[in-house]
Parts: structure tokens; C-alpha cells; sequence
């Protein structure tokens, strides 16, 4: 085997051949690091002082060893053109090395070091129950941020050499698909199953590169059992909301839509309904990822990056297994679109996730993907459009009436205007909160929603893709907006009206269906004005 390989290799005309250790610096010897490496591969052998010895230096091999030396933090040096008589001479002293096993095991320990410190990362931000860890690694800091409640705070600065280690060993040990070898050059994305102390977690990594390091994210999708499912009452939902879901799923057959930005807890809501369908009726869910576990579903993961394994494709298979009701992960493209309208004509009740502004939005974003209005206005298709933000609430403990506060003063005057008498219960975040809150002056968020239930009347709009007037009739039968929402939380004191604002913008000080007020904005700027002047 040997001699037939030794005979058929034939160095690159003009490059020199290291065919003895002889011509080697005499101290040089195998890099104990990477003999585990080196055994792998066969052609490659990676000396301590960092060169690269290779009977085949065009191949992947020496470029995927540079990354895992720089993994192991050796200095990559030169390559060298090796025979390979020599390379097998090296690797057969390897295997024998009486200490291989101790070198190995010392070698699963350093791993297993950084594994650990990633474990505990994930722990502290399960404990700390935030949505995501965003590392950014630089050439002088490792920065570690949570973000819990739509917004971000410091965790802990490390070395950023630790930054880095705990990043490669993400992206090579622990993610599901752990074949390409982590390159902080290019954006990379995966998912990753963990195990810590307090369970089986799942977790989406993406990595960017950054000017001077990259940013890696972390987001914390779920755990591995059954969720605990979160009734839609306490996710915020309005009671009539809640009955306009109900009602949907019990249809025989049609659409549920439910939509909003990345991050809104669509799937929480999802995982929510899935809960009230009676376990009499068959499911299947089409996700990518799957983020949270539904045992009375049967899950299926797709790969979007490839087509015989996309929403659409796999949403065609689960119509052929029987089901009663099918979730398609996210509506992103005709195809996924035309499974769901296939679905629903074929008698199923179809549940599926899609990016828009508003819940009356979804039909012009489904009129953009190539469905007509003709088939968007069919009894059979529509049944109920969803559409949800997160909403950051006061901590109960320590929230402060408005009035007293300090961060309020300048803009009292509008909170007047537009809440009335009502601003004496108005209440707003404690600077600094307070040990039950974390010091973060919010007990947690919540879904702030516009439901829409489709009916007769909404279908002659959705036909004619009248948005604005089906709007203007939907308010007229009492709808409200999420917007609404948010500002009703506001009244109920349950949320900074500073918040509310950070979320639907500036509240209007007047009825903006009447058309906006030139001369009200004016005013508003000239008392504004008066006020500086007299501060
Ligand atoms: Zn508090």
C-alpha cells in the first residue's frame, strides 16, 4: 500500500521535497496537540515549531488543519512538500507513543474546560431568563450581553482569547450539522443542542464578522421537554382575542396567520393554540428549527437551505400523512403559500407564521408573494389574522406613580393632553428597580395583539385589496389595534407610557383618523419652547 502510494506520488515540478527528517531543524519534532488530528488524515504531519509537512499541499486538508491549529492556538508556519515514505514514518511513531492516550485525554480536558465555561454561560442566562447572549469578541475584550426584555445590559467581559475558544468549540463540538470548521471570517449560522444543569436547552447560533473581532449570538429557543405551555391569557391576550382564536380553531378548515417581527414570541403563541386543539385530531408542525416541544405533534425539521427539504416541500409530504391540522413553520415564498392554500381547499386547518406590520398587512404581503385576491377572498381559505409585538411591564413592586417621575417632568404636559384626569393612576419605571425585578424595573413583556376574524364583509375588501377601508370598518366594529392595546396598558398602569412609545411611536394628541394636526404640533413645539425658556 505504501510503496503504491510513494509511487504515484510525484511532487509539483520545481518545488523542493523534504524526503528525511535530516533535512528538518534536529530539535523539531510532531506537535503532541495535533497527533489526534494528524492520525485522522494520513498525508499531513504538524511539527511543534508550527510547519506543516504534506505529501499533497493543493488539498482542503492543510487549509481545514491551519483553522484547527489556530483553534488549538498554534501558530500555523510554512508548508512544506513532504515524501510520503516520511509522513508515515512520523505517523507510525505517533500511534506508538506510549503517552498518546494520556495526550488525548489531556486533550478532551482543555476541550471539555471550554465546553464547560459555555455551559455555564447558557446556565447563568437560562437562570437570568433572557432571550439572548450576544458576544462580541475584539482584539482587547470579549464582551458578554444579555438581552432580557427586548433590551440589553453588560454580563461580563473576558479575555477575548476565552471569547474566541468558547466560540470555535460552539460552533465545532456542540451544534447539530458540526461539519465545517468555525471561520469568524465569514457569517455562519447553526443550531445547538446543550445540556445544563437545569435541563436540555436549544439554542440558534449566528456569528458575524466585526471590524477588529466577529459578534457571535446566542438565542435560547427552549428546552428539550415538553415546554410548559403558557395559556394565551397570560401572554397578554384580550379575552375577546382569546375567543376569536378559539373559534378559529375549531373551523373545520382555513388559515390561522399569525404574524409580527423576529423575536415577538410568534412560536410561544403558536406552541399556545396548538395546546387547545383536543388530542382526538392529528397535527404536524414544519419548523426550522424546531424551538419548542409539542408532544401531541409531530415535529418536523426543516432545512431551508435546501430544496428537498423546505417548508413547501415538506408541508406536500405531512398532506399525504392524514393530518387534521398542519403548522407551517413561516410563510416566506409562493411555494409555501400555495401548500397552505392547497391545505386549507383540501379541508385542513392550517396554522403558519409570516412577516408583516399589522394583521390586515398580511393579505397585501400574501398578494405580494403571487396569490390572487380571488383565491384571498375565498370562504374557504381565511379564517383569522394575528398579528403580535411584546410590550415591556412595570415591575409591581417598585413601580412609581408618573407623577413623581423625574424622567416624566418634560413630558407631563402631553401625558395630560392625551390621558386626561387619568394620568393621576398612571405609573413608570423605579430608576434602579429592585431586588425582585433584578434592578430592571420591569417584571417581564407581553403580547400586545390585533386579532382579525374574517368575515363576509372583510372578504369584499380583501377582494378588492381595499386595506384602509377594510381598516376603517374593522375599527368600526370595535377592533382595536395593538396599538391600542399598548396604549390601554399605558391606562391600566401597567406600562411605562415611555415604553408603550418605544414600541407604537409617538402617541397621537389627536385623533389622527381625522387627519393630522399641523396647528396642534405647533402649538405643542411653541409651549415646549416657553417651558426651556423659563427652566
Ligand atoms: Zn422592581
Amino acid at each position: 500500500m505504501d510503496d503504491i502510494e510513494s509511487s504515484s506520488f510525484k511532487a509539483p515540478p520545481g518545488v523542493k521535497v523534504v524526503t528525511s527528517k535530516a533535512q528538518l531543524a534536529s530539535d523539531d519534532r510532531p506537535s503532541p496537540e495535533m497527533a489526534g488530528w494528524c492520525l485522522q488524515r494520513k498525508n499531513i504531519i504538524v511539527l511543534k515549531s508550527g510547519t506543516i509537512l504534506t505529501s499533497d499541499p493543493g488539498s482542503r486538508d492543510v487549509q481545514n488543519c491551519r483553522i484547527a491549529m489556530v483553534n488549538k492556538n498554534i501558530r500555523p508556519g510554512e508548508v512544506l512538500v513532504a515524501a510520503p515514505s516520511l509522513i508515515n514514518s512520523f505517523l507510525e511513531n505517533l500511534g506508538s507513543i506510549k503517552d498518546y492516550q494520556q495526550i488525548q485525554q489531556d486533550m478532551a480536558e482543555e476541550i471539555s474546560g471550554q465546553q464547560k465555561r459555555l455551559r455555564t454561560l447558557v446556565q447563568e442566562a437560562v437562570d437570568a431568563d433572557v432571550s439572548d447572549i450576544h458576544m462580541e469578541i475584539r482584539t482587547d475584550v470579549c464582551r458578554i450581553r444579555f438581552r432580557k426584555y427586548g433590551e440589553l445590559y453588560l454580563h461580563a467581559e473576558w479575555f477575548p482569547r476565552l471569547g474566541r475558544e468558547v466560540a470555535a468549540v460552539a460552533f465545532n463540538k456542540e451544534t447539530d450539522h458540526a461539519t465545517a470548521h468555525f471561520n469568524p471570517l465569514v457569517p455562519q449560522d447553526a443550531a445547538m443542542p446543550l445540556k445544563v444543569k437545569s435541563g436540555d436547552i436549544r439554542l440558534r447560533l449566528a456569528s458575524m464578522p466585526a471590524h477588529g473581532g466577529f459578534d457571535m449570538v446566542m438565542r435560547i429557543l427552549g428546552t428539550e421537554k415538553e415546554s410548559s405551555i403558557v395559556s394565551l391569557e397570560d401572554l397578554g391576550y384580550t379575552i375577546e382575542q382569546i375567543y376569536i382564536i378559539k373559534r378559529a380553531i375549531q373551523m373545520p378548515h382555513g388559515a390561522v396567520l399569525l404574524s409580527g417581527p423576529t423575536g415577538s414570541g410568534k412560536t410561544t403563541t403558536l406552541a399556545a393554540c396548538l395546546h387547545l386543539i383536543k388530542n382526538t385530531r392529528k397535527v404536524y408542525t414544519i419548523e426550522d428549527p424546531v424551538e419548542k416541544v409539542v408532544h401531541s405533534a409531530t415535529q418536523v425539521p426543516v432545512n431551508v437551505k435546501t430544496d428537498d427539504r423546505s417548508f413547501a416541500s415538506f408541508g406536500r409530504a405531512a398532506l399525504r400523512m392524514d393530518p387534521d391540522y398542519i403548522v407551517l413553520g413561516e410563510m416566506r415564498d409562493e411555494d409555501t403559500a400555495n401548500v397552505m392554500l392547497r391545505a386549507t381547499i383540501t379541508g385542513h386547518l392550517v396554522f403558519s407564521t409570516i412577516h408583516t406590520n399589522s394583521a390586515p398587512g398580511i393579505i397585501l404581503r400574501l398578494a405580494d408573494m403571487g396569490i390572487s385576491s380571488v383565491m384571498l377572498s375565498d370562504s374557504n381559505v381565511l379564517v383569522c389574522l394575528i398579528f403580535q409585538r411584546l410590550i415591556a411591564v412595570l415591575c409591581p413592586h417598585c413601580k412609581i406613580p408618573l407623577k413623581t417621575a423625574k424622567a416624566h417632568v418634560n413630558d407631563m404636559h402631553r401625558w395630560e393632553i392625551i390621558f386626561g384626569d387619568a394620568v393621576e393612576h398612571l405609573y413608570a419605571r423605579r430608576p434602579g428597580g429592585c431586588k425582585q425585578c433584578g434592578s430592571s424595573a420591569l417584571s417581564g413583556r407581553k403580547v400586545v395583539a390585533e386579532v382579525v376574524w374574517v368575515d363576509e364583509k372583510g372578504r369584499e375588501y380583501i377582494q378588492k385589496l381595499d386595506i384602509l377601508s377594510w381598516e376603517r370598518y374593522l375599527r368600526s366594529m370595535g377592533w382595536q389595534t395593538y396599538r391600542d392595546r399598548a396604549v390601554a396598558m399605558v391606562r391600566e398602569g401597567l406600562v411605562d407610557p415611555f415604553d408603550a412609545e418605544a414600541l407604537i411611536g409617538e402617541m397621537s394628541l389627536t385623533d389622527e383618523s381625522k387627519g393630522f394636526d399641523y396647528n396642534v404640533a405647533r402649538e405643542q413645539m411653541e409651549k415646549e419652547e416657553a417651558r426651556k425658556k423659563k427652566s
